[in-house]
């Protein structure tokens, strides 16, 4: 039997919001050009489907989509800005096995200011807080963190635990999904703080899936401060992403779109295994983008668990009294930043962002 893939359906490149990292809203895809039912059919068995957009409940025929996708794949996430609660409620009556993030960058002004999503926070919340009450188990908030909501972190982390949802984090990167180069992180030391007390939080939980997220943060704090990726990337060997017009490509990280092939074209069998898809692969194999994005770090975090499950050991059990189990310290690039001996500049050149110090 052909091993299952872990996947992500980009449904459309329309949206509703205007995000300051994301420039995805100025080039919206067609409704006509949008990934048909029919293409969709065509995908492999995956164990994970990511349906993310745009914003995907711009898409009248999503509740169509996912009960194509429940076909062929074990399990099904929704990324939205829970904007529209009422299509969200109503695809969630009708599958409440599906998984709904809700992205939020910060408490209400913040959000609103990040998001240019008039009342988007009210609306954003208001959906989670429906979604819970309605008793779907797989609701949570996704946030990307930034100089400007970074001080929302633990506060965010802390609602959503009231709430008893899931909380996924990410950070700026830069790349051709969302069309923009210019993302960076200003003050490094002051965003790795509210991680390095996210991560403490998260240690000092008694879950063991908040232990391995806490692991992910470290990855975002190495992530800021422009270092190697902890963990190899594996992308287009057994994850993919397909993108509105049909192309399959291995991730949204790179910075020109990288195609492996097009599905309405094609077969997925013709596609995954034709000469176009092993020169990405090759070009994967190289790639020095470093990002650290859930989509690209979960299939690795699984693929070579005991990276994370050492990490995990040490930190909880091996500080097991200690209050504050990790530092962002243990770091060497951050201590190094600390006293001077890396520049501002230096980090900002590193990075995959264009307009700094290059
Ligand atoms: S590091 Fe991996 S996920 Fe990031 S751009 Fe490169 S291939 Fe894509």
């Amino acid at each position: 039997m052909p091993k299952k893939l872990n996947g992500t359906v980009i449904v459309t490149y329309r949206c509703n919001a205007k995000c300051t990292m994301c420039n995805r809203y100025k080039v919206p895809s067609k409704p006509e050009d949008e990934i048909s039912l029919e293409t969709i059919s065509k995908l492999p068995e995956m164990y994970f489907t990511n349906i993310t957009g745009g914003e995907p409940f711009m898409r009248d025929d999503l509740k169509e989509i996912v009960r194509e996708l429940y076909k062929k794949s074990d399990r099904i996430v929704i990324s939205t800005n829970g904007f529209y609660t009422e299509k969200i409620v109503d695809l969630c009556k009708e599958f409440p096995q599906v998984g709904i993030r809700i992205s939020i960058e910060g408490l209400e002004q913040t959000n609103n200011e990040i998001r240019g999503l008039e009342d988007g926070y009210n609306r954003g919340y208001t959906t989670l807080k429906t979604l819970v009450d309605m008793g779907m188990k797989d609701v949570g908030f996704g946030m990307t963190v930034q100089d400007r909501n970074a001080p929302d972190l633990v506060p965010l982390y802390d609602i959503s635990n009231e709430l008893g949802m899931e909380f996924a984090t990410a950070s700026l990167h830069n790349s051709f999904y969302f069309v923009e180069s210019n993302n960076i992180i200003h003050d490094r030391l002051m965003v790795a703080q509210n991680f390095e007390s996210l991560i403490n939080k998260l240690l000092n939980s008694n879950s063991p899936k908040k232990w391995f997220r806490a692991y992910f943060n470290h990855g975002l704090i190495n992530y800021i401060f422009s270092q190697k990726r902890l963990l190899p990337c594996d992308m287009s060997f057994d994850t993919f992403f397909i993108d509105p017009f049909g192309d399959v490509m291995p991730c949204n990280g790179t910075k020109e779109k990288q195609v492996m092939g097009n599905l309405n074209t094609q077969s997925w069998d013709e596609l995954w295994n034709s000469g176009q898809a092993n020169e990405v692969r090759k070009k994967v194999r190289c790639c020095d983008r470093n990002c650290w994005m859930i989509g690209s770090v979960s299939p690795a975090m699984h693929k070579y668990i005991w990276v994370p499950f050492f990490w995990v050991l040490k930190h909880k059990f091996l500080f097991f009294f200690k209050k504050k189990k990790y530092s962002m310290y243990e770091n060497k690039i951050v201590c190094d930043y600390r006293d001077g001996k890396v520049t501002k500049d230096a980090l900002d050149a590193c990075s995959t962002c264009e307009g700094c110090a290059k």
